[in-house]
């Protein structure tokens, strides 16, 4: 489903006595080798955008998910931020029966922690389309797939 962006990639990397994964790799810096530890979702980060903007940052994982390391869902802020998405955990937006998306997180970036309803019948549909400002031109109830 890439409603939201791209899909979660799940590290195969051992994980460490907390439950988090963990990649150590042998490096030689100025003549001393020795074993380094490192988050995997730092070192794809790294790949993908360079160097970390500011250290004292945490790395958050928008999608919720540690074993993720798809840098697209990470963001660098301070731990309150971080902890602060915590309230997204079970759910940023609801994506309806008619593929509305009714947004739940007020992060920005925003969480990316989606829930499908199947129906309109769901104790979780807290607000249904077309009663405020919802002007989508996407009137495609007819290619529903199944
Ligand atoms: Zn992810
Ligand atoms: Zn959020």
């Amino acid at each position: 489903m890439m409603l939201l962006g791209t899909s979660c990639l799940i590290t195969q990397a051992s994980v460490d006595t907390r439950g988090r994964p963990q990649v150590s790799l042998r490096l030689t810096i100025d003549g001393v080798t020795r074993r380094y530890h490192f988050r995997p979702w730092h070192l794809t980060w790294f790949y993908k955008y360079g160097p970390i903007p500011d250290t004292t940052l945490q790395y958050s994982h928008r999608c919720h998910n540690e074993m993720c390391i798809n840098p697209e869902h990470g963001v660098w802020e301070t731990d309150q931020q971080n902890k602060d998405r915590n309230s997204c955990r079970t759910g940023s937006h609801l994506i309806l029966p008619d593929r509305t998306v009714v947004t739940l997180c007020p992060h920005n970036p925003c969480c990316l922690t989606p829930v499908y309803l199947s129906s309109w019948d769901d104790t979780r549909v807290v607000a249904r389309p077309g009663n405020n400002s919802n002007s989508s031109n996407n009137s495609s109830s007819n290619d529903t797939t199944v």
